[in-house]
């Protein structure tokens, strides 16, 4: 079956703590690596912005799931599409911490120095996260 991407960003609930980070990304590592989906999470105080990539039937069971879950709400897709090559392929969940998504970063693809991934385009949400990928260790 072809490749598809689906970004998305959303908005953290009071039933989320900074600390539910890591349990997110473990959970997503282990789920998606047994489904062939690849991606990275970015996380930014109030906001994530996630990109998932792997068949189309997978990458919509995830995003379903990550709809339900309660500790965001918002969830706004920014971007979908059928894809030929994966750009997150090293990486079950690649993560981005705040302290890389950098007044710079911003700058580059939005119309301010903060993050504001909601008035962003879905390419150019998905372009930063290919930028920020170069900073990134593999797992
Ligand atoms: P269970 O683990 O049985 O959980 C049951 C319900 O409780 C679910 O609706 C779940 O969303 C919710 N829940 C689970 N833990 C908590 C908690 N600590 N506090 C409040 N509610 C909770 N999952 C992936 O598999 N891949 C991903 O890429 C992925 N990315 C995510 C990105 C974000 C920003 C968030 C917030 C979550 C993400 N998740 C991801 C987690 C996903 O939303 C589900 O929680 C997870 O897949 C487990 O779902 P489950 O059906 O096994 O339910």
């Amino acid at each position: 079956m072809f490749l598809t991407r689906l970004v998305y960003t959303s908005t953290v609930t009071d039933y989320f703590s900074p600390k539910d980070v890591e349990s997110i990304l473990t959970k997503a590592r282990e789920s998606n690596g047994k489904m062939s989906v690849t991606g990275m999470l970015c996380f930014h105080r109030k906001y994530f912005l996630q990109s998932l990539e792997g068949s189309r039937k997978n990458v919509n069971i995830i995003y379903h799931k990550i709809l339900n879950d309660r500790r965001h709400d918002k969830i706004t897709m920014l971007d979908y599409k059928e894809i030929n090559v994966r750009e997150f392929s090293d990486w079950s969940m690649a993560y981005v911490p705040e302290s890389n998504l950098t007044k710079t970063a911003n700058l580059m693809y939005s119309r301010t120095s903060e993050f504001k991934p909601y008035e962003m385009s879905g390419e150019s949400a998905w372009k930063m996260m290919v930028t920020l990928k170069k900073s990134l260790p593999s797992i």
